[in-house]
């Protein structure tokens, strides 16, 4: 392989093509430096010194779930007994204990119990009691539930959450988009064309979403540089994607840990170079790459932002879907952790909002996005536009 070659490519602006990420996603260890650092000068091209954050609240509405995927360590039976449904009120009370947040993060189970219709009076509830937080919510996986259980195609599903004050979907339950694997982790869920077909629908009606991978597992590079590859060919055609969110398999209380005999998260040199190989891969399509501090640690999520990380994610408050996997570092942070953790790596620490807007620009600024690409619907987008970037993050590299 010339990685020289290769390597210039996005510094260039040229894609790699999916057998290149494959191939760098093959190196050994003793060859990943000139990866590593490719990822961090294109990440300092495109978004200069800055690390941005989110002040957010999970709601996780329903922990009990009729699907059983292999990797879920936070499901319960909906006829056990500690299977719970949020009602409106009690959302809106959660939402109220963390002031100021501007977003909610919402995700729950695939309950046979919970109707589309209370799910809408949750978001309307939340949407009615704090407007100006943004509700970004609902995996592709969920919509497609909600939408047969309904009676809906998914068009009409965004139409009534939207309504409802709905405002971005989460791009989870992408695990790895490719169906010889999504076959053997998640059975259940929907084809990776589907998945595509759901999120091109939201894109379309002009709600953003974020994507994600769930590796660390039994995938292999050549998985991994698929799931990229289609997420990068949905980008290229909407351009909905806010951004690109890795999340490590964490193998704890779950039967695909126990049925592989995965005991060990995935060793933070592999994490680091899937990173570095998304940001290379993504280029400017994708610009905002996300760590999880959550699942990796913060220290170790600091450490990412020297492998092509702009984000740091968010506060979270309450994260349980990590935790009931065994993940190990807490639920929540301050506002002043996240600073305290962008500053002492050296950055420069952004609050931003779901959609990449800056909250606190250095020197007090507020800025709307730097770049645009086609008409907004989303009710809790004022801009009315898919801003592709941060303010001040290059456009030409
Ligand atoms: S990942 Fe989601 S859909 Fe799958 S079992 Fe867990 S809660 Fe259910």
């Amino acid at each position: 392989m010339d990685l020289d070659r290769i390597l210039k490519k996005p510094q260039a602006g040229e894609l790699l093509t999916e057998e290149e990420a494959a191939a760098l996603l093959s190196l050994p260890p003793d060859r990943r430096k000139p990866v590593y650092a490719a990822a961090d000068r294109l990440n300092r091209r495109l978004n200069g010194r800055r690390i941005s954050y989110v002040f957010n609240r999970n709601i996780n509405f329903t922990n009990a779930c009729s699907s059983a995927c292999a990797f879920c360590g936070y499901r319960v039976e909906p006829d056990d007994e500690a299977a719970y449904v949020l009602s409106p009120a009690e959302a809106v009370h959660l939402a109220g204990l963390t002031p100021g947040i501007d977003e909610v993060c919402m995700v729950g189970g695939l309950n046979p119990e919970l109707t589309f219709d209370h799910l809408l009076a949750i978001f309307a509830a939340i949407h009615e009691a704090f407007p100006h937080v943004h509700i970004h919510a609902l995996s592709p996986m969920e919509i497609e539930w909600y939408s047969s259980r309904a009676g809906l195609t998914p068009r009409e599903t965004f139409t009534r959450l939207l309504s409802a004050g709905y405002g971005s979907l989460c791009g989870t339950a992408a695990e790895i988009l490719v169906d010889e694997v999504r076959r053997i982790i998640c059975p259940s869920k929907l084809s990776t064309a589907r998945w595509v077909e759901i999120v091109r629908t939201a894109h379309e009606m002009g709600i953003r979403s974020t994507s994600t991978i769930l590796f660390g597992h039994i995938e292999k590079p050549v998985h991994v540089a698929a799931h990229l590859s289609v997420l990068r060919d949905l980008q290229a055609d909407t351009g909905g994607i806010t951004e690109f969110i890795p999340l490590v398999f964490m193998p704890h209380n779950t039967p695909l840990g126990r049925a592989y005999g995965i005991r060990e998260v995935a060793a933070k040199e592999d994490v680091f170079l899937l990173y570095a190989v998304a940001r290379l891969f993504f280029g400017r399509l994708i610009p905002n790459l996300q760590t999880s501090w959550c699942k990796l640690g913060l220290d170790v999520a600091v450490e990412t932002f020297d492998y092509g990380v702009n984000d740091l994610g968010g506060t979270l408050m309450a994260e349980s879907i990590t935790r009931c996997a065994g993940g190990k570092h807490g639920e929540a942070l301050t506002c002043d952790q996240m600073v305290a953790a962008i500053r002492g790596a050296g950055r420069t620490s952004v609050r931003r909002d779901t959609l990449y807007h800056i909250l606190n620009a250095p020197g007090g600024a507020k800025d709307g996005p730097l770049a645009h690409r086609r008409p907004m619907h989303s009710k809790n987008d004022s801009s009315q536009t898919f801003p592709r970037s941060l303010p001040g993050q290059s456009t030409t590299w």
